[in-house]
């Protein structure tokens, strides 16, 4: 009879633990998934609007997914991100996962610097569950809104054991994009976003992710950089690169203080004699340089003879990322060589 009630017991905690829902944090920031107009088929609107709540009650069938909580961080236009936000996901995260208290972390964001805040987390969140961005580039009330299946989609994705250890992913237009490649590449269509050196990780189906290919790059579990007791990043900044660009920007930014300067390179990571000087300045006040290029894909490498090897190259990072990897390299270390490593690995 004991062993009997010990099996069947047994049996019930089993099911329970097979039926429990993963448990979902949603850390909410704004954007246009929390926007809000006043036709729905107007193009304007206004961003960072509408509650955590109201979204995940916008959604059909979410709750069958997951045990859902929702966190208001804040309710901004991501134009707007600061050092502050960011450091209090990456703080807000690795608590979360530290104390077991969640199984993944979804977060809502505007489009425009979500690739930016995306590539920050997988830099810095020291943890192999998952991490899934998503935001929306219609407004809530717009006809056809994209915002309540690309959440459906993060949320199913951050359930999914196979999410584990990919570092952190973004989810928009059923694509899976990895945070160290993917960015914004339209400014309006809701097909907006592309990884375009290595393509998508995989794409969203019937709720479930299907998955083409893994990150090659260090991410989450395995970066090195270690931010717990950091209260502000290093400065680092980005220069353009243009047909006669003068010397008025590159000026400003050296006599500003900066740390760490990012070129945006015109095609293989060029600039022009203007630049070149005002980056001379740099070298001469211990300022990092990292060559980039505001080419969408390709990269930047050594390689070629025509440029100054005293830099490091981003490779295919764009400048946005460029910079984010600088300010944490600069935590770690002011060596060009080193500054290369963490570039190539990264
Ligand atoms: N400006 C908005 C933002 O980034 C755009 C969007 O969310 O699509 O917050």
């Amino acid at each position: 009879m004991y062993k009997r009630l010990l099996i069947v017991g047994f049996l019930i905690i089993l099911a329970l633990s097979l039926s429990a829902k993963p448990r979902i944090v949603i850390l909410a920031t704004g954007g246009t998934i929390a926007g809000s107009a006043s036709g729905a088929a107007q193009a304007s609107y206004q961003p960072g609007v509408l509650s955590i709540q109201q979204i995940i009650a916008s959604v059909p069938d979410i709750e069958q997914l997951a045990e859902l909580k929702g966190i208001q961080v804040c309710n901004i236009s991501s134009q707007n991100m600061e050092e502050r936000i960011w450091l209090e996901l990456f703080k807000t995260i690795d608590n979360l996962f530290t104390h077991d208290l969640c199984d993944g972390v979804v977060i809502t964001h505007g489009t425009d610097t979500m690739e930016e805040t995306a590539y920050f987390l997988n830099l810095t969140v020291r943890h192999t569950k998952p991490i899934v961005i998503t935001g929306a580039m219609r407004p809530a009330t717009s006809l056809s809104a994209d915002g309540p299946f690309n959440l459906y989609n993060a949320v199913a994705l951050a359930s999914s054991p196979e999410a584990q250890n990919r570092g952190v992913m973004v989810v928009m237009n059923d694509y899976i994009l990895s945070a160290d490649d993917v960015t914004k590449t339209n400014t309006v269509n809701p097909n907006a976003f592309s990884c375009p050196n290595y393509g998508p990780l995989g794409i969203m189906r019937d709720g479930l992710p299907i998955f083409f290919r893994e990150s090659p790059f260090r991410h989450t579990a395995s970066s090195e950089f270690n931010i717990t007791n950091i209260v502000s990043l290093p400065k680092t900044e980005i220069i353009y690169s243009y047909a006669f660009a003068s010397d008025v920007a590159i000026n400003a930014i050296v006599d500003s203080g900066a740390d760490g300067i990012v070129v945006a390179g015109v095609g293989h990571g060029n600039y022009n004699r203007a630049i070149s000087k005002g980056l001379e300045k740099a070298f001469a006040r211990g300022i990092m340089v990292v060559r980039s290029s505001r080419i969408a894909a390709g990269g930047v490498d050594q390689a070629a003879e025509e440029y100054d090897t005293r830099w490091p190259v981003s490779y295919n990072k764009n400048p946005q990322k460029a910079r984010i990897l600088l300010m944490l390299a600069l935590t770690k270390s002011k060596d060009s060589k080193e500054i290369q490593r963490i570039f190539k690995e990264y």
